[in-house]
């Protein structure tokens, strides 16, 4: 049947746009590989800055794809929204990131991340719930990371849809925290957990007063509001240090390790910490 929805495609060819009609294929093989639950999530730690110890993971997904070779998500996670497959996609890699989590030997959390259009749909609830409890992973182990745009846009249904989550016991985190658009002021209408500070702003951590003044800034900004606080992106001992002297308590990023596949997660966790 696959095969034939690809002919139908053909059938356009000649009015159509050679990059769309790359697209059509690619989304057809993305809703291939989500039914053959051939999707994969890779293991980012979080590290605490002060001892080093591994203290949980970011679910990250991964396409193997039979001829592209490993495709990584910025190929692919836009098509998903568009496409309407960004739903079962983010169904698969929440059952696989709690399922991986609920087997690790300690209290490790697990964060995946959420698309807009997932929080949008009124079924996200349920399927989350579920995915817990057929998992056995206890509420408290989940995080679950939004975007930032999601709190400007439809500002009601979204706070009235994160206080639903929040009510099965999981953390909420804004992802990439300031490079969107939210408004400050409203962020206390929404049960947020943690705000993570972006690469971007990492990046210039380690360079002095004036380059690290939008990560303290957010570091400020959490106290002020009791939020916890991740930085990603950590890519040197400098940027590291320097977090952890502004008390950022968790960090993330290619310093540490890359994102890896679930069995070198287990590897990682084995041997407990970065120190
Ligand atoms: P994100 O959620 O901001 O994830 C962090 C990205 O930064 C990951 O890229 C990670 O591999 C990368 N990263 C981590 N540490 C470093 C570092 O030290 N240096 C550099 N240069 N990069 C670092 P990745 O895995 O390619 O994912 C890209 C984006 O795709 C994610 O950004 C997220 O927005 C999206 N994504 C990934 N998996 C999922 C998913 O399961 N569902 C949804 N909705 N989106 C996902
Ligand atoms: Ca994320
Ligand atoms: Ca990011």
């Amino acid at each position: 049947a696959k095969r034939q929805g690809r002919n139908r495609y053909a059938y356009f060819a000649p009015s159509m746009h050679a990059g769309l009609m790359e697209k059509l294929d690619l989304a057809e093989d993305l809703r291939g590989a989500i039914e053959r639950h051939e999707l994969l999530a890779h293991y980012q730690p979080f590290v605490d800055l002060r001892d080093g110890a591994i203290v949980g993971a970011e679910a990250l997904v991964r396409w193997p794809h039979p001829e592209k070779g490993l495709i990584p998500p910025d190929r692919f996670i836009g098509l998903a929204e568009e496409t309407g497959l960004i739903l079962p996609l983010g169904y698969e890699v929440l059952g696989a990131a709690c399922r991986a989590a609920a087997g690790w030997p300690g209290e490790q959390r697990i964060s995946v991340n959420l698309s807009p259009r997932q929080v949008q749909d009124p079924a996200v609830t349920l399927y989350v719930q579920q995915t817990l409890l057929h998992s056995g992973l206890p509420p408290h182990r989940l995080t679950l990371e939004i975007t930032e745009s999601l709190l400007s846009e439809d500002a009601e249904v979204a706070a009235n849809r994160l206080a639903e989550l929040k009510a099965l016991g999981v953390r909420l985190a804004v992802d990439d925290f300031g490079t969107g658009y939210s408004s400050l002021s409203r962020l206390h209408a929404f049960p947020i957990d943690i705000l993570k500070i972006p690469k971007p702003f990492v990046d210039g951590v380690a360079g002095g007063q004036e380059h690290s003044a939008l990560a303290r800034a957010i570091l400020d900004l959490a106290q002020a509001l009791g939020l916890q606080v991740v930085a990603e992106g950590i890519e040197d001992a400098a940027q590291a240090r320097e977090l952890r002297r502004l008390g950022c308590p968790i960090g993330q990023g290619f310093h540490f390790s890359r994102p890896v596949p679930e069995a070198a997660f287990a590897t990682l966790l084995a041997k407990g910490s970065f120190a």
